[in-house]
């Protein structure tokens, strides 16, 4: 190619590539300003900045121009590039501060809305009795212990004085795992425990907890029933510390202008044994439907620790002495609460439970 048409073909190409370019140029910043959110704007920088776009084709082809015309030219697309880029920068702050102002806008909170109410539970009326029972023994210097639930012959009947074949036994029919293993019928088996374990030592104790019984369920029974038994043992314990504590424990539980009046009874670890009556809450005693027209309400069953129970555990029944008791948590939760059906503590029906409003702080 002679020198002149090849300066010629030249002059046309830089001609042409400024052309391109700023056709380019005007086409971006038209793109960049239409551009409706931050998406949009980066797919304008990767279809004209990025590696396979068009500016860069241009540089790719300046290797045809001269010498001299290659500098200017890559001056050219770079001042095109820097103007593309500061204008889609600025866009981009634009459209940034604009999302986030939307984002406030949609999450902004009205302050003068009523709050949703969060539904906050209740205790369950067998732990409120129970717990009531607990804080005012503790008061008095007792500890609360615990034991199995899944217990031995020996703990439940036998050291309890009720060995195999005993009568009494029926009145406590259980669920059996094994000949020698039952579930509790009673949480008597934590007294023995507590005492096999002090070895002489004195006691004072409170035991709550679940136990079982093979009973058909109806209005009043249950198979499985909450218990809270004492049991005291020292020098000197006498029928009158057992009577003025159970004295203290019907005034707290049903008032205090309460009365208790104890009758003769029969268990095989108590001697003698009690039953204990409160004067009516409901009547003051005058006779009505809770204490069946009677006055008197029966609560709970009670005695001196049997010499054979305390000689079993270690004891010797010529110079400690002792008093025990056992309250069913139902019973006094149904009378409290004026609950009819025992069931009702156990079917995890809200509609029941939350009628016993919160009142503690
Ligand atoms: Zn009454």
């Amino acid at each position: 190619m002679p020198f002149e048409q090849a300066g010629i073909y030249m002059i046309k190409e830089v001609f042409y590539m400024e052309e391109q370019l700023k056709q380019l140029e005007q086409e971006a910043l038209a793109k960049i300003e239409a551009a409706a959110n931050l998406k949009e704007l980066n797919d304008v920088r990767v279809a004209y900045l990025g590696k396979k776009g068009p500016i860069t084709d241009l540089l790719k082809g300046m290797g045809k121009l001269s010498a001299e015309e290659r500098p200017k030219m890559g001056a050219l697309v770079n001042t095109v590039r820097e103007n593309v880029t500061a204008v889609l920068e600025t866009k981009a702050t634009v459209l940034e501060e604009a999302a986030i102002a939307e984002k406030l806008a949609s999450e902004s909170i009205d302050v003068t809305l009523p709050g949703r109410a969060i539904k906050v539970g209740n205790r369950h009326p067998l732990t409120r009795v129970i717990e009531e029972i607990e804080d005012l023994f503790v008061g008095m210097g007792y500890e609360i212990a615990e034991g199995p639930e899944v217990e031995k012959d020996y703990y439940n009947f036998e050291a309890l004085n009720l060995p195999k074949g005993h009568p009494a036994r029926d009145m406590q029919d259980s669920f059996y795992i094994s000949e020698e293993i039952l579930l509790r019928t009673h949480t008597s088996p934590v007294q023995a425990r507590t005492m096999e374990a002090k070895k002489g030592e004195s006691i004072r104790i409170i035991c709550p907890g679940k136990v079982f019984r093979r009973d058909n369920d109806d209005a009043t029974h249950s198979h499985q029933f909450m218990q809270i038994e004492g049991l005291v043992i020292g020098e000197n314990i006498r029928m009158s510390d057992l009577k003025g504590t159970l004295d203290t424990l019907a005034k707290k539980m049903f008032g205090a202008d309460r009365e208790i009046r104890l009758r003769p009874s029969f268990f095989p670890f108590t001697e003698p044994s009690v039953e204990m009556d409160i004067s009516c809450f409901k009547c003051g005693g005058a006779g009505c439907n809770v204490c069946k027209g009677t006055g008197w309400i029966e609560i709970l069953g009670a005695g001196m620790v049997h010499p054979n129970v305390l000689e079993m555990a270690g004891y010797d029944p010529k110079k400690v002495s002792g008093f025990a008791f056992g309250i069913g948590a139902e019973r006094i939760a149904m009378l409290k609460y004026g609950v009819d059906d025992i069931r009702h503590f156990y079917t995890s029906d809200t509609r029941f439970l939350s009628q016993f409003e919160r009142t503690e702080a």
